[in-house]
């Protein structure tokens, strides 16, 4: 029944022994009031490192000197690009993964070498990891009768789960019976049944399509919301961490980039880096300069006034920065005209420049090819051209 080789599994297994169940959820805390209530601990990271070694001796910086506070019963989304150490930092959290230096904190414990069933953490994977041969209920239990709950108490609470993830009427279900999105939900129930204190969720809409994504997020974020759990969503997609995040960590090669509230991090981001990562269409960069404390485009179109001495600069405008103007200096011409829903894009030659800009503008503002309009621009970002520090 309970054959671990039918489970599938992304747990790694580096340097720390895992179990044989798939969620590595533990201690039973409070019982619960009428709502599914957790108890929730602040997560800190202190200058956490984790460098791998292969074979041959070389080294990997998965994770460089990490150092971030997770507040009490909040979402955060861990959000950067393939390969920047996301994963690696939840394994350490979860205790998957030891680091090489640096501390992990739950509250005021240090459980950076504390085995991963102690720590109490719920953790869900992308590809939810369900024993095939056993129904919705017996998999949401599952981590209860490892701990020898008693079967009364065990049901209830596996119920209970069930239906705070909308599932309850499932429960005699085998996996195969359910959609990715139901799979994912009865992922997530046997991640909670055993009240974590924090709850790790690792690409967890990756496998779904994108309507059963949408909903599944919203599902994330009511269910975070109703357990008021410490959580800690990993993902590549900026659109999905912006969306259920109450703040998003963005890492880029193992280094922490910015930490702060979704629109913050969009609004006034740090550096290049991270000002590229967040937008869809993608931030415009080009080639500037500042002369006489004139801010100016390589064609001499003067952007605004700035305190800093004489450089050149990289700066940042949004699509949506743009506005179509007839007062406006910024002349282009129109080279594309793309309808993406309620805005429309335009793809714009800018005169000096040889790559297009792109400005989002009204879909009634009916602009044509090889139109020539101006525009004027609401704000723009100043960035340095070797650092990418945002100036
Ligand atoms: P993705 O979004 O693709 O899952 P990620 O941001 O989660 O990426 P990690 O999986 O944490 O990135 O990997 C960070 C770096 O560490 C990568 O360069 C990866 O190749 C390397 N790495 C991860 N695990 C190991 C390991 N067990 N041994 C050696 N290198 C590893």
């Amino acid at each position: 029944m309970k054959n671990k080789d039918d489970v599938k599994k992304s747990i790694p297994s580096e340097d720390t022994k895992v179990g044989n169940e798939p969620s590595n959820v533990v201690e039973v805390l409070k019982p619960t009031s009428k709502k599914a209530v957790l108890d929730s601990v602040e997560v800190r990271m202190q200058n956490l490192t984790k460098v791998f070694t292969d074979k041959t001796g070389k080294e990997t910086r998965a994770v460089d000197d990490f150092t971030v506070t997770i507040p009490a019963g909040k979402l955060i989304g861990l959000l950067g690009p393939s390969g920047c150490g996301k994963s690696t930092t939840l394994y350490m959290i979860a205790g998957l993964h030891k680091p090489t230096s640096g501390q992990i904190f739950f509250g005021e414990e240090d459980v950076t070498f504390m085995p991963p069933e102690k720590r109490g953490i719920g953790l869900v994977f992308q590809n939810y990891a369900l024993y095939p041969q056993m129904t919705v209920r017996q998999n949401i239990m599952f981590p209860l009768e490892n701990i020898k709950m008693p079967k009364d108490e065990a049901l209830k609470l596996a119920q209970e789960m069930a239906e705070l993830v909308h599932i309850g009427d499932l429960m005699e279900r085998k996996p195969s019976q359910l959609s990715g999105g139901q799979q994912q939900r009865v992922a997530i129930a046997r991640a909670l049944v055993k009240k974590p204190r924090v709850l790790l969720l690792d690409e967890p809409l990756s496998n779904l399509d994108a309507r059963l994504r949408l909903q599944t997020r919203e599902e994330i974020k009511r269910i975070q919301r109703e357990t008021g759990i410490t959580t800690i969503f990993v993902t590549h997609d900026q659109e999905e961490a912006m969306s259920i995040s109450d703040q998003i960590v963005v890492m880029n090669f193992g280094v922490r980039q910015q930490i702060d509230h979704p629109q913050i991090v969009y609004k006034e981001p740090v550096n290049l880096f991270v000002a590229k990562f967040l937008g869809n269409p993608p931030i415009n960069v080009i080639e500037g300069k500042v002369e006489n404390n004139k801010v100016l485009l390589n064609n001499g179109v003067v952007l605004g006034e700035t305190n800093l001495e004489n450089r050149e600069v990289l700066l940042g405008i949004r699509p949506e920065f743009f506005e179509l103007d007839d007062k406006g200096n910024i002349q282009v011409e129109v080279e594309l005209v793309e309808h993406i829903g309620r805005d429309t894009m335009a793809i714009c030659l800018l005169p000096g420049y040889e790559k297009p800009i792109r400005a989002i503008v009204s879909t009634y503002s009916n602009l044509e090819v090889d139109q020539k309009v101006k525009f004027s621009i609401s704000r723009y970002f100043m960035f340095d051209k070797e650092t990418g520090e945002r100036l």
